[in-house]
């Protein structure tokens, strides 16, 4: 299949939109992606959204934009400027007041945590973990499709002038040699397999290189944060580079490194095109080991039977479940947010349903400030109602594995939401003040 893509330009071509959608639904999507940034494939639209029942399905509801993403009034004021033709330029300075009412830079993004050395910024990078170290490769900000939720939105429309970008290997490589705590490089985006693979192979081959020479004793593991499995599997099948990337997977592995690749899947129905099949196949078949997290979404995936039959399904395909993370507090977090406790509802459901093969799987996780925070569960003490929490990734490694306590709060939605209980403070906030000045 050559790959095709469709955008806020030209979506309405899609046969499939015109055959199932109304006027009034497709202009709600018209509206919508004017705020949020707004692409699909034909893999999508051709092999695996079910069109009868689109608005019920997990991918359609993925990766198009819908009119509930908006306030009522932010969707009102978008759509009459749109129905009474405004000028591009004060179009786009409302779309843009709207846009950073969305928190567009979640958990201190930007700003923290970006690694130096000897005085140089390494711009396209993150060390927030003692042992992992992000990558963002400049070629790789952006992804075969998007998903509605998608907490890197902002770096697809533009308005992140930083855009975390990097070509810097080499003082990757040396930042990795002088800290030998790091023990896993993360590439992540975007998608960094969107990449051909002559272009991924500037970023990998010095490391390999330096791998075989001694230099980056620490390094064990590479990992390629990705969707393309599920939004575009003809990169391992039938792309002119397909067999190159799985040479160069097999090569990551001949270098004694574990290679795993941190799919992104949010429904088992994402899983069920044959070619997705067909690709994690061959991916396994170079050495990789597949793993999979995703965030927990209202209006996709909120729905414990779901989860749990996800999970079966991986494990079904080789697939290591991984991560089960909360809704970011950045986008369109009231529409796609689930509340703490609920969320720990539905993952204490989907849990119990399936063998201890599936329970490799933690959650739910808030990717905050601090660090991964998981909710354990809720507690009740002398007849109160507690919420349990602890961290399984800290900004400070010592924090990790201490449970502690927050008062109970149904509608609750990320950690800023919650109070400390028995305590003024959580136990690392003190810390964390230090830290942010
Ligand atoms: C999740 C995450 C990692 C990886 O953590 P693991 O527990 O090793 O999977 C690294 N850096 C950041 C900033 C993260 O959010
Ligand atoms: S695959 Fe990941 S980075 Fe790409 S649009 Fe989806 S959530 Fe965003």
């Amino acid at each position: 299949m050559q790959y095709k893509s469709f955008t806020l330009a030209n979506f309405k071509k899609i046969p499939q939109i015109q055959d199932h959608l109304s006027e009034q639904e497709i202009f709600d999507i018209e509206v919508v992606g004017h705020v949020f940034p707004f692409k699909i494939n034909n893999f999508l639209i051709e092999k695996s959204i079910n069109w009868d029942d689109f608005h019920n399905d997990p991918i359609f509801n993925i990766v198009f934009p819908n009119r509930g993403m908006l306030f009522e009034d932010e969707y009102e004021k978008v759509a009459s400027l749109l129905k009474n033709n405004t000028p591009k330029d004060r179009l786009i300075k409302v779309i843009n007041e709207i846009r950073w009412k969305h928190n567009p830079h979640p958990a201190g993004q930007m700003d923290k945590n970006v690694p130096e050395i000897d005085g140089h910024k390494l711009s396209g990078s993150q060390h927030k973990y003692r042992e992992t170290i992000l990558f963002f490769p400049r070629q790789g900000q952006t992804c075969h499709a998007y998903c509605s939720f998608c907490f890197r939105w902002p770096q697809f429309i533009g308005i992140d002038s930083l855009k975390f970008a990097s070509k810097e290997v080499n003082i990757l490589i040396e930042y990795i040699h002088r800290h030998t705590t790091i023990t896993d490089i993360l590439f992540t985006g975007g998608d960094p397999l969107i990449m051909r693979t002559n272009i991924l192979r500037h970023y990998i081959d010095p490391i390999l290189q330096a791998k075989k020479n001694g230099y980056l004793p620490n390094l064990r593991t590479i990992r390629f944060g990705t969707k393309s499995v599920l939004y575009w599997p003809y990169r391992y099948l039938t792309d002119s580079d397909a067999e190159d990337l799985l040479d160069l997977f097999r090569e990551i592995r001949e270098t004694g490194l574990h290679l795993t690749l941190p799919l992104h899947i949010n429904h088992w129905k994402e899983l069920v095109p044959r070619e997705t099949q067909l690709a994690i196949e061959r991916i396994l078949e170079s050495g990789a080991v597949l793993r999979s997290q995703s965030p927990l979404m209202r209006h996709i995936n909120d729905n414990s039977n779901d989860w749990a039959r996800k999970w079966q399904k991986e494990v079904e395909l080789n697939i290591i479940p991984y991560y089960m993370f909360m809704a970011r507090d950045t986008g369109a977090q009231h529409y796609f947010g689930v509340p703490i406790v609920k969320a720990w509802q539905i993952f204490r459901k989907a849990y119990n349903q399936v063998s201890g093969i599936a329970r490799t799987v933690r959650g739910p996780s808030m990717s905050a400030t601090p660090g991964k925070v998981m909710i354990n569960g809720v507690v009740e003490i002398n007849g109160n109602k507690y919420i349990s929490l602890q961290f399984i990734q800290g900004r400070n490694p010592d924090w990790v594995g201490r449970p502690f306590f927050a008062h109970y709060d149904e509608k609750a939605l990320w950690l800023d939401d919650l109070k400390p209980a028995f305590t003024d403070k959580f136990f690392f906030e003190e810390e964390m003040e230090n830290v942010k000045h």
